[in-house]
């Protein structure tokens, strides 16, 4: 696609306030593919004022036409998904088919979600002698990551519209291609001016922008906990609502019952897709020390096998950052068994497929978000260990179980301290909430719990 050289405000492309760019880089090749303007407080109140206006009368418009609207979203999405994965794919990097069945198939399956639940949600109940109603809480400002370019705009602007709320949506730098493609389908979809907005531009000066605006009703917000601790401490100086979705370290426990080579082979597929940038990777594989050999045996085969079917990382910084946490591993002491820091590639981003063996769990590979291919092996010598080592990072993200039943899995997801678990292989789905315990965030994303995060109450009594 054509990268437009404006922001989408007010139902048009406008010309930015001011006339700083971003050049968007494929990390492949390190070619620049286009660039974006760069927008300033200028664009962002510019954004939030269409917002503002915009948002009686969305909020008025009945669900069913809202939903009518959305389904009409999730149908261009869908006519236009093979330049969704190809445009992913330019600016990100992901492999051609990653892009197409991940980055445009989710999103399609979630706007799909927020139609439907558009529709049926119950917008009005009646409790005892009142009516309690759900309404929108206003003008949402979005701000978002690149590691699921797609996914995060439509996990945020969907139930947003839904629920009858207005966006002002700012992407992350490095996939702006992505956002605008987003923007056009909005513009396709009939969606009226001002419901949705979209102002590229850096973090510390857009974002901070968006998040600080008096305005802003909401700040959503998906990205590092670093910059989540600060949006958050804006939010709540302002008393404004906040959603946080940040990163994680997840673990991938592996009872003794489990199928072991299964249990590993997904766990280090888990890992290395999307080159290690997924904040829900299970990147801790916890083992009992009675398999732990076979474990490492098997997980160092099937990493080996990505090898070159591996994209790269983002961006040279993210490289570097991802290259200096394997050094860290060594350092520290643990068993590089596959991969290393070394870049396998003389042009791109790329980082190696990477497992660690004797992992401890006070390792700083065991304990901070790498965001690349990295894997850490950890032994555990029975099930309150493993319990222990799994809960005993400042995040909760997600996770995985693995065990011979479905009963002693469940039991063991229970006591963990984390917002999601997949047991025996249990496959993603759209509908459930996604989002963390601890650091990793606050609220929840996808389904009927993604709406209501875009909902106020107001009871009347009778
Ligand atoms: P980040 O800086 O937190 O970026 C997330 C979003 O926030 C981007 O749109 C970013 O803009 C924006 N932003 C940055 N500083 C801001 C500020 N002061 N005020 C408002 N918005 C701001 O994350 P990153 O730099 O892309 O990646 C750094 C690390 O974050 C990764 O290595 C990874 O550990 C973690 N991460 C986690 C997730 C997740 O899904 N949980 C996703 C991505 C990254 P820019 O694009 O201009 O920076
Ligand atoms: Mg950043």
């Amino acid at each position: 696609m054509k990268a437009h050289d404006g922001m989408y405000i007010d139902g048009a492309w406008r010309p930015a306030a001011g006339t700083d760019t971003i050049e968007v880089v494929n990390p492949v090749d390190e070619q620049v593919i286009g660039r974006v303007p760069a927008g300033t407080a200028a664009d962002v109140d510019a954004a939030v004022r269409a917002a503002r206006a915009a948002f009686p009368a969305w909020a008025a418009t009945p669900p069913a036409e809202r939903a009518a609207r959305l389904a009409a979203l999730r149908d261009i999405l869908v006519a236009r998904k093979d330049e969704i994965a190809e445009t992913v794919t330019a600016e990100l990097g992901s492999p051609l088919p990653f892009s197409q069945a991940v980055h445009a198939g989710v999103p399609i399956a979630v706007a799909g979600s927020y139609a439907e639940l558009a529709a049926t949600y119950a917008f009005e109940e009646k409790v005892g002698n009142s009516t309690v109603y759900q309404e929108p809480v206003g003008v949402v400002g979005a701000i978002t990551p690149w590691n699921y370019p797609l996914h995060q705009i439509v996990a945020k602007v969907a139930p947003a519209l839904a629920a009858g709320c207005t966006v002002v949506l700012k992407p992350a730098e490095d996939t702006p291609l992505t956002a605008q493609l987003f923007a056009e389908t909005v513009a396709e979809a009939g969606i009226p001016a001002g419901v949705f907005n979209l102002v590229t531009g850096l973090g510390p000066v857009a974002g901070q922008a968006l998040a600080e605006h008096p305005d802003v009703d909401l700040v959503s917000f998906t990205g590092s906990t670093a910059v989540g601790k600060r949006i958050g401490a804006t939010a709540g100086a302002a008393v404004k609502r906040v959603a946080l979705e940040l990163g994680g370290k997840s673990a991938n426990v592996i009872l003794p019952s489990a199928d072991l080579a299964k249990a590993v082979g997904v766990g280090v597929a888990n890992v290395m897709s999307n080159s290690g940038q997924t904040c829900s990777a299970w990147t801790r594989m916890l083992v009992h020390t009675a398999q732990y050999d076979e474990a490492v045996e098997l997980a160092a085969a099937a990493a080996e096998r990505y090898g070159d079917r591996i994209g790269p990382v983002v961006n040279a910084k993210q490289q570097s950052r991802v290259r200096s946490y394997i050094d860290k591993g060594v350092t520290e002491g643990a068993r590089l068994v596959v991969g290393g820091p070394e870049s396998p590639r003389e042009q791109g981003y790329f980082v190696s497929p990477t497992v660690f063996a004797d992992v401890t769990p006070e390792m700083t590979i065991a304990q901070e978000e790498i965001f690349g291919p990295v894997l850490s092996i950890i032994r555990y010598e029975d099930e309150a260990d493993a319990l222990r080592i799994a809960n005993g990072t400042v995040y909760g993200l997600a996770g995985a179980v693995w065990a011979g039943d479905e009963t002693e899995a469940v039991a063991f997801a229970r006591r963990l301290d984390t917002g999601q678990v997949d047991i025996n292989g249990g496959r993603f789905n759209p509908l459930a909430p996604f989002g963390g315990y601890k650091q990793s965030g606050v609220g929840r994303e996808l389904g009927a719990h993604g709406l209501s995060e875009y909902l106020q109450t107001k009871s009347l009594q009778f």
